[in-house]
């Protein structure tokens, strides 16, 4: 049995996408910029696929800029509200401790040209709290950032409260929706988004291609400078393969979005329950305002690391709770801000599972888990210690 339970890290594409994908190279192959029919039908695409995906989040087609993806998205939202913020003496930006390091990076090159940030912190269930959120903004407050799903623990961020908070106070919200869209609803206008990241891996389409929407009436500042695409914002060819695959993607992906995520629930909520059976482990993030495919557990006294290998030998891809980082492994940092300490955020274990998962699979998942535990933990020095008691057990 083969499972493939890293949907937050990529998806598979559909095959919608990589027909569409395939059919534009292979026949929409103009420069959207040049003047002759086929560069000018090129062209016609691209603004189709801006209108079809502008249309699922309830946004104008002017209002989204293609980019390579999430990161940069990230990246360009956080230049303009921090560049235009600076023109008028305004250098606070609110954000959440557990973003992710697109965001968080980001904030630290703005911190080192002068702006000051606030994280909020995300408390044991993985969420913003927004009266804490109202509390942080000052006067001179540009931005606030805030993910409106995680990408580790699938926790859900109370989106359309902070937008009314922030068009309340007049101040530009930003929300990294990458693991959100084609997975959840959205509606930019309803709940008051300014700024909002997508990838298309993320949903089904290709890599190295997602959108950032603007609300119009923002001037966006530019991350990438040379031709005039995307009305100026953001040079470059445009990556239209690509871009068409998105939008078939997404519309795919919200296609009977309730149906796909009430089966998802469903077997997540299996597998929490199954997973919540081996001793001394716990679910991390809230177990209802969470992704519809996202399971992330903590088990005490093993590492990560060894059971995604052994996981992997039975025919099962997830993702850990650590991240290699010059080589040194760091325990994850959305793990930390929920309060899990180094130990037992590094026995952690992300599944996301896509919606073609089955009752069977989720089977397999929770014996091969348990299996996986036990077996790592009976040669494990830190689990002895702890079952001699001479360490305290955290997880009950
Ligand atoms: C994957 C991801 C990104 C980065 O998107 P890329 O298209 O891979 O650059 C940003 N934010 C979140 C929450 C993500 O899950």
């Amino acid at each position: 049995m083969q499972i493939y339970a890293d949907n937050a890290a990529t998806t598979k594409m559909s095959e919608a996408a990589i027909r569409t994908m395939t059919e534009y190279m292979q026949t929409w192959y103009g420069n959207p910029s040049s003047l002759y029919r086929i560069g000018q039908r090129a062209k016609e695409k691209l603004e189709e696929a801006r209108a079809e995906i502008a249309g699922v989040i309830n946004a104008e087609p002017r209002e989204i800029i293609f980019t390579s993806g999430g990161s940069e998205a990230d990246n360009q939202a956080l230049l303009t509200a921090a560049l235009n913020g600076k023109k008028k003496g305004k250098t606070h930006i609110i954000s959440s401790a557990f973003e992710h390091h697109a965001i968080l990076h980001t904030l630290k090159k703005l911190e080192k040209n002068g702006f000051e940030v606030t994280l909020l912190p995300v408390h044991e269930n993985g969420i913003v709290r927004t009266d804490e959120l109202e509390a942080a903004i000052r006067e001179d407050t540009c931005l606030v950032t805030i993910m409106t799903a995680n990408n580790e623990i699938g926790t859900i961020q109370p989106v359309s409260e902070i937008g009314a908070i922030c068009r309340k106070h007049g101040i530009v919200f930003h929300t990294d929706a990458v693991q959100a869209v084609g997975h959840l609803p959205i509606d930019v206008k309803a709940q008051n988004i300014d700024m909002l990241s997508a990838s298309a891996h993320k949903f089904h389409g290709p890599k190295g291609v997602g959108f950032l929407y603007v609300r119009k009436g923002i001037l966006i500042q530019n991350l990438i400078e040379g031709g005039a695409q995307e009305r100026g914002k953001r040079a470059g060819t445009e990556n239209l393969p690509g871009i068409a695959a998105m939008a078939e993607a997404l519309k795919e992906s919200v296609a009977d979005m309730e149906k796909k995520n009430a089966h998802m629930a469903e077997i997540r909520d299996y597998l929490i329950r199954g997973l919540s059976g081996i001793p001394h482990s716990a679910l991390n993030g809230d177990a209802e305002q969470r992704l519809p495919g996202n399971v992330n557990f903590s088990f005490e006294g093993i590492e990560g690391e060894s059971i995604l290998i052994l996981l992997d030998m039975r025919g099962i891809s997830a993702s850990s709770g650590s991240a290699c980082t010059s080589g040194a492994l760091d325990p994850s940092h959305v793990l930390l801000a929920i309060g899990r300490i180094h130990d037992v955020a590094h026995g952690s274990l992300r599944l996301s599972i896509g919606e073609d998962i089955t009752k069977e699979e989720a089977d397999h998942i929770i014996g091969s888990v348990r299996e996986v535990v036990e077996h790592l933990r009976s040669f494990s020095p830190v689990w002895r210690d702890l079952t001699e008691g001479k360490k305290e057990f955290i997880l009950k």
